[in-house]
């Protein structure tokens, strides 16, 4: 029983991590330890196809294609342990240009796969620390840290040598 309480805790302290994700319907979480990732499952509030095209710029040519998952990563909670969030996005195929789109997702960053906030963070911390510290605090890839940061915050790379390199 003891466990179970503390699995509920754990897993309102992840829904009240997320809450600041408001354009997000969390619609499941699977909480996980350690090196095991808890796996949040999400779709956009806002269901509403684009108005234009992104690839072509026409107006109202979208129409319904499908769906896809994207994970995205998010900062770890607080015990340290990683958050993907698997989102369930509408697809769409344009009727002018034939290309296929998916629906945006606010708070995620698409170049790199992950929350706006997680991205504001390793920009912080790639300033103070080592990219390579970074990458293990996070679980992620050094090269990663070091193409958002290049693509970021730019007079770092010039200015700053970082010390793991
Ligand atoms: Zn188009």
């Amino acid at each position: 029983m003891a466990s179970r309480s503390w699995l509920k805790q754990e897993a309102l302290e992840v829904i009240y991590e997320l809450s600041d994700l408001y354009d997000l319907q969390i619609n499941r979480i699977r909480l996980g330890a350690g090196r095991s990732a808890t796996v949040v499952t999400a779709s956009c509030c806002s269901k509403e196809p684009p108005n234009c095209c992104p690839k072509c710029g026409a107006v109202r040519s979208l129409r319904g294609h499908g769906r896809k998952i994207t994970i995205f990563r998010d900062v770890p909670h607080a015990t340290g342990t990683g958050v993907g969030i698997q989102v369930d996005r509408a697809r769409f195929r344009c009727v002018n240009c034939g290309m296929t789109s998916l629906a945006p997702v606010a708070h995620m960053d698409q170049k790199f796969r992950m929350t706006e906030r997680m991205v504001e963070r390793i920009c912080m911390e790639a300033v103070q620390r080592p990219f390579s510290a970074i990458a293990s605090d996070y679980a992620i890839d050094e090269k990663t840290v070091r193409r958002i940061a290049k693509d970021r915050i730019p007079c770092i790379i010039g200015r700053v040598r970082p010390v793991d390199s």
